[in-house]
């Protein structure tokens, strides 16, 4: 990985600077990805999709850019973004998991058909992999899809389905193949959230908001042709999923911008006059934060740097989500500390309310613990990181409780 910037990258960031400059007026507050993007998202996502600073490197046939992959370019990109407080788009699971996923494993009527109005906001999905009885087991899972003139029947109950009260779509892990072995026995499903014999049900966080929610699926019918890959073959797409979702949850560009608000809002004099940033202990919690996020986003660069070479990362990958989510829910206490008195009260309110910056830290600071959780717990990634990257022996199984096979 050569960091070395030529005059086609300085080129690029003073190009980008300049764009920011000319329509930050235009620019949604950063996040957002736990509501449906409203006009004025949808249309910086416009914005930067045309001047190719988001999908850059996705091909121009299924609605992107079609820049060559260069890391450098996009490290400018994102950096630029995160060092003025902008949002840098869209994130949310169709993007960042979806999208990745067809393109890896999709068939090409799935990627023209889904990636250009998932990419420009338009369709919103959701995924619907956690059971009750399988989270952490998510090959376990017992929502069942039985083949019937020409359409999968699928009945079962899905759990912690984020954004299924808006989403459009929802990507789905059911059991096709009953007589199979638990793996095997697994397909993953494009499902339309408007189908008959849907109902979603909200769940209550910490927040006091309902952010995910019950899904119930009773007798609903999709063609069979919106499977990606085949029957039998969810384990693996799933997988392909799970790793998009990893870098997702621990996105370093997040990072280097919730650093960066830190860092402008300890830079304020407070009531008395003084800057957080002038006393020593606090600026020593801010350079400890802030060399944790730069060692994320260099290695950012070298997992991109290897993913553009088709090299496998292996333990490199497995370790940003584990690193990343305990690394943001630092940075939002590191924030709250900040604030004082000013960052104690805490109304639980509609999703407007993340409009207001006292509030986003505060539930950035809740949800997040959430995603500590979400995608795989912190001690399923250790175990990960443990045998797949290290090569250690596999944890012992737990006995069955008696009664149970
Ligand atoms: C904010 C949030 C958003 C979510 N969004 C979605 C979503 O959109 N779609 C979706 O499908 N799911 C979603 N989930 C669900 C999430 O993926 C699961 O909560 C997670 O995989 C853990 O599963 P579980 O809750 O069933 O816990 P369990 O699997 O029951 O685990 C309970 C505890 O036991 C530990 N544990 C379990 N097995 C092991 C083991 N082998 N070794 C060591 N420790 C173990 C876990 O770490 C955990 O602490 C979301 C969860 C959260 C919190």
């Amino acid at each position: 990985m050569d960091l070395t910037l030529t005059p086609k990258h300085r080129a690029l960031r003073e190009e980008v600077d300049a764009f920011i400059a000319a329509h930050r007026g235009a620019a949604p507050r950063p996040g957002g990805g736990r509501k449906r993007p409203d006009r004025k998202a949808l249309d910086w996502q416009a914005l930067l999709l045309e001047h190719g600073y988001f999908a850059r490197t996705i091909p121009r046939e299924y609605g992107g850019f079609g820049a060559p992959h260069d890391v450098i370019e996009l490290a400018i990109i994102a950096d630029a973004f995160s060092r003025a407080g902008i949002s840098p788009g869209i994130h949310n699971q169709g993007i960042s998991m979806l999208v990745p996923t067809l393109l890896e494993v999709g068939t090409e009527e799935q990627k023209r058909r889904w990636i250009g109005p998932t990419i420009r906001g338009e369709v919103i999905w959701c995924q619907g992999y956690s059971e009750p009885g399988s989270g952490s087991d998510l090959a376990a899972a017992q929502t069942r899809a039985a083949v019937e003139d020409g359409h999968f029947v699928i009945n079962g109950q899905k759990i912690w389905t984020s954004s299924a009260h808006f989403a459009d779509m929802m990507f789905l892990l059911c059991r096709t193949e009953p007589e199979q072995p638990k793996h095997a026995g697994l397909s993953y499903l494009l499902v339309p959230m408007n189908a008959p014999g849907i109902e979603v049900r909200p769940l209550r966080t910490m927040t006091g908001r309902a952010e995910f929610n019950e899904t119930f699926f009773t007798d609903v019918r999709v063609p069979v042709d919106q499977i990606v890959m085949g029957r039998g073959q969810g384990w693996h797409v799933a997988n392909v999923t799970l790793k998009y979702e990893r870098l997702l949850l621990g996105d370093p560009n997040k990072l280097q911008q919730r650093f960066e608000a830190i860092r402008r809002m300890m830079e304020q004099p407070g009531a008395e006059g003084s800057r957080l940033l002038d006393r020593a202990e606090w600026r020593d919690r801010l350079l400890r934060l802030q060399g944790e996020v730069m060692a994320a986003r260099h290695h950012n660069l070298r997992l991109l740097t290897e993913q553009a070479e088709g090299v496998d990362s292996g333990l490199g990958r497995f370790i940003v989500k584990y690193h990343g989510t305990m690394l943001a829910h630092r940075l939002a206490s590191l924030a709250l500390d900040a604030m004082g008195s000013s960052g104690l009260p805490y109304e639980p309110q509609g999703e407007a309310a993340e409009d207001d910056a006292a509030t986003t830290w505060q539930i950035d600071y809740m949800y997040d613990i959430g995603l500590i959780i979400g995608g795989g717990s912190s001690n399923i990634q250790k175990n990960i990181i443990g045998e797949r990257g290290l090569g250690l022996p596999r944890e012992p199984k737990a006995a069955a409780p008696a009664g149970r096979n």
